[in-house]
């Protein structure tokens, strides 16, 4: 099966994020050094759009933004929350998401925001103005500290209110992956909303509430 040729697949470029993961024991893309199956960390190729798998030393040599020619980026390993976030229940409304989550992230490359959530073809892209996106998202904190390419704003519906975090884009697609297995039925059916209670649980348990995250920008250095 190829899920690339289906009329519903995700955005050009957005494909290699949602191809299924291989399961042999991974290694560092980059070196060539085994890598832990489950919590190594992850660069962006930016020419392609791609995920990277890397040991703990590539990762470290591209952790700052900006570093090298810019075509691998580290994926930060930040998890932030922002309590206050008040979330226009109209918008939320308009957009019928399927299991009430949403991310965004901001592509360098073609400079807009992309905002895209999980359903049973992968990650699918909102065809939503999307002003109306920047406007929601603007009305908190945590989008003017989002990396382009490597960051995103995951957001969640429950019971009437919207959790907001910015996380690294890997998790994003991981979640993507593991609905799309579980997926059943409309709203994706009671094992994929457990599956999605234990990644917010984790999501909420790493989460700093923003403000509070220690500064690791070097001094001098201008917010992005
Ligand atoms: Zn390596
Ligand atoms: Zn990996």
């Amino acid at each position: 099966m190829s899920p690339d040729r289906r009329p519903s697949a995700p955005a050009p470029g957005l494909r290699r994020f949602t191809r299924p993961r291989t399961p042999r024991p991974e290694t560092c893309e980059l070196c060539g050094t085994p890598v832990a199956r489950d919590g190594h960390r992850h660069l962006v190729r930016t020419d392609e759009r791609a995920l990277v798998c890397a040991c703990a030393p590539c990762a470290l040599l591209f952790d700052r933004p900006g570093s090298g020619a810019g075509r691998f980026r580290t994926v930060p390993d930040r998890y932030l929350t922002d309590p206050g976030h008040r979330w226009d229940d109209e918008a939320w409304d308009l957009l019928q998401i399927p299991v009430g989550v949403a991310f965004f992230f901001r592509n360098a490359a073609l400079d807009r925001l992309v905002a895209l959530y999980p359903s049973p073809a992968g990650a699918t892209e909102s065809e939503l103005d999307p002003a109306t996106w920047q406007r929601v998202l603007d009305a908190g904190p945590l989008a003017a500290l989002l990396q382009p390419d490597v960051e995103a704003l995951l957001l969640r519906r429950t019971h009437g209110r919207t959790a907001c975090y910015l996380v690294p884009v890997d998790i994003c697609y991981e979640l993507v992956g593991r609905m799309r297995l579980l997926w059943q039925g409309f709203d994706g059916g009671a094992e994929a909303r457990a599956a999605l209670d234990a990644f917010f649980a984790e999501v909420e348990r790493r989460a700093v509430p923003v403000g509070r995250q220690p500064a690791t920008a070097p001094a001098g250095e201008p917010r992005p």
